[in-house]
């Protein structure tokens, strides 16, 4: 009785040092290799493509695959969810938070959009820059942005007081767009809020065990289990800043840790 109470408490024991060694190896690696183009993330190996396929809302986005590739299509509206740029009158229309209220672009428009990423996503030797537009899609087809607006210029407290409850706001085509958090994509969780271009996902603040990370690299991301990918993955985490004191936190800056696709709109 004795020796098999042991034998059970072995295994999980090893399952951890294993998984503690191959978060190790990706991470030591991984620092010495920015100049090549010698993938190293361990998790380069992941594929992506059943979880792509499970958790983005099929009603808005059309998923389909080609030679290695996903490709993801939407009308870049927050169609399962309200905002105040649906406009009064609109079954989806709910009120700006306290303080908040409309930019001039106005309103939510339909896009063309289509999002090409790596089914199997690696670490890129020269780490790009993420730039204006989009730079990933949420599980609703809606665009992530960075902390940018037109310009180049990060975002002040002013615009921060045009996004609405889920953290967006329309650009000059009616493009809505996800920057901060918000109430229907992450606020102080782990929630999978979708894609950014080089086919990695991006988490909320925090990792499946509730923690905040405390080794994330300069893209904020780093190789750990997540819900959607127990065997581990490289993932970004939403900055855990809050920003400008807003109490709202930044989606993404800075740069991809992969290469980036396409995102034509
Ligand atoms: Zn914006
Ligand atoms: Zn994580």
């Amino acid at each position: 009785m004795l020796k098999r109470n042991f034998l059970a408490l072995r295994i999980p024991v090893v399952a951890v040092i294993a998984s503690l060694l191959f978060i190790n190896c990706s991470k030591s690696s991984d620092t010495g290799t920015t100049t090549t183009t010698t993938t190293t993330v361990t998790a380069g190996s992941v594929d992506i493509t059943s979880v792509v396929q499970s958790k983005f809302l099929t009603s808005y986005v059309t998923i389909t695959t080609n030679g290695g590739n996903i490709i993801l299509k939407s009308d870049g509206r927050p169609n399962n969810h309200k905002s105040p740029y649906w406009g009064v009158g609109n079954a989806l229309y709910e009120p700006f938070p306290a303080g908040h209220s409309t930019n001039p672009n106005g309103t939510i428009g339909v896009q063309n959009y289509t999002m090409t990423i790596p089914a199997a996503p690696n670490g890129a030797g020269t780490h790009e820059a993420t730039d204006l537009g989009p730079i990933g899609m949420a599980l609703n087809g809606v665009a992530i942005f960075n902390n940018n607006e037109a310009g180049g210029v990060p975002i002040d407290a002013g615009i921060i007081s045009s996004l609405d409850g889920a953290g967006a706001h329309p650009a000059q085509q009616a493009n809505y767009h996800y920057h901060i958090t918000g109430t229907y994509t992450t606020l102080d969780d782990a929630n999978l809020v979708g894609f950014l271009r080089d086919g990695f996902p991006i988490y909320g603040r925090r990792d499946k065990d509730g923690t905040y990370p405390t080794n994330l690299d300069a893209y904020n991301g780093h190789v750990s289990a997540t819900t959607e990918f127990p065997a581990g993955i490289y993932h970004y985490h939403t900055r855990n800043e809050n920003y400008l004191n807003t109490g709202y936190y930044i989606l993404k800056s800075g740069s991809y840790y992969g290469t980036k696709g396409t995102f034509v709109y």
